[in-house]
């Protein structure tokens, strides 16, 4: 369970204080599969960080799985992330200069799994993405929908409870979206992952369980 009690969030730009998110309080169940619609500028990729532990509220809570990660020093806040969060984001984010299954071994770098167990974890990632054949080609050399796949790949070789995913389709073609959203509804369903989604796309909204709107910073 995600638990935003309360939030506020107030950026400061030199002596401007912009407030984005107002008393903002939402519950999100394990292994739901969410959209998160509404305006440019009401508040979306801002809530989406503060429940991926990208940034800090101004005020508020944020419980997950039982623990507050708002109160978490940002070193415990990183390695919070890295155990249990992956990312997935509109233009994918991939490494130009590593091969897919390098990507897809990255976020590994980090943890003490030895080098032949992270090839093998990223092999199955791939496997999982359906690009077993396309594990050696470089982001250059792959459609956006395939690089899409690689980057969810990457979010998932660490094996975290939920997946945040920031206009994952906003790239790509009608196909290669209805492709990305067929896969994230299969992790959702056969490996539990939780998916918090950012989404204009109709389409892909209609894919998740359960689509909040917000507002000028409060759910509508
Ligand atoms: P959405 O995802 O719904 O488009 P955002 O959460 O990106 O909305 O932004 C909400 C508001 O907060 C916007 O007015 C935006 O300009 C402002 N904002 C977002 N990030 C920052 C930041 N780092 N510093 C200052 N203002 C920000
Ligand atoms: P294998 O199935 O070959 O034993 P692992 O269990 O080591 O593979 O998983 C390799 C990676 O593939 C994991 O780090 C994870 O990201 C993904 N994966 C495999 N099985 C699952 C699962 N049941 N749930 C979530 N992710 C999985």
């Amino acid at each position: 369970m995600i638990k935003l009690s309360a939030i506020d969030k107030t950026y400061y730009r030199g002596d401007e204080a912009v407030k984005v998110l107002h008393g903002l309080s939402l519950d999100i169940p394990t292994g739901s599969f969410e959209a998160l619609m509404g305006p440019s500028g009401s508040g979306k990729s801002t809530l989406l960080n503060l429940m991926a532990g990208l940034d800090r509220p101004s005020g508020g809570s944020i419980e997950i799985a039982g623990q507050r990660i708002d109160q978490l020093s940002e070193s415990q806040l990183a390695r919070w992330r890295a155990d249990n969060v992956g990312f997935i984001f509109q233009s994918y984010n991939l490494l130009p200069v590593l091969s897919a299954v390098e990507n897809v071994e990255l976020p590994l770098l980090l943890t003490a799994v030895p080098a032949r167990e992270r090839r093998r974890r990223a092999e199955t990632a791939l496997r999982i993405v359906g690009l077993s054949e396309r594990m050696h080609h470089y982001p250059r050399q792959l459609s956006g929908g395939q690089e899409q796949r690689v980057a969810i790949a990457r979010a998932i070789v660490n094996d975290p409870k939920l997946l945040v995913c920031d206009e994952p389709t906003g790239d790509l073609d009608r196909n290669s979206a209805d492709e990305v959203l067929r896969l994230l509804e299969t992790l959702n369903k056969e490996l539990h992952k939780t998916i918090v989604m950012v989404t204009h796309d109709p389409v892909a909204a209609e894919r998740a369980g359960i689509v909040r709107r917000l507002e000028k910073g409060a759910l509508a």
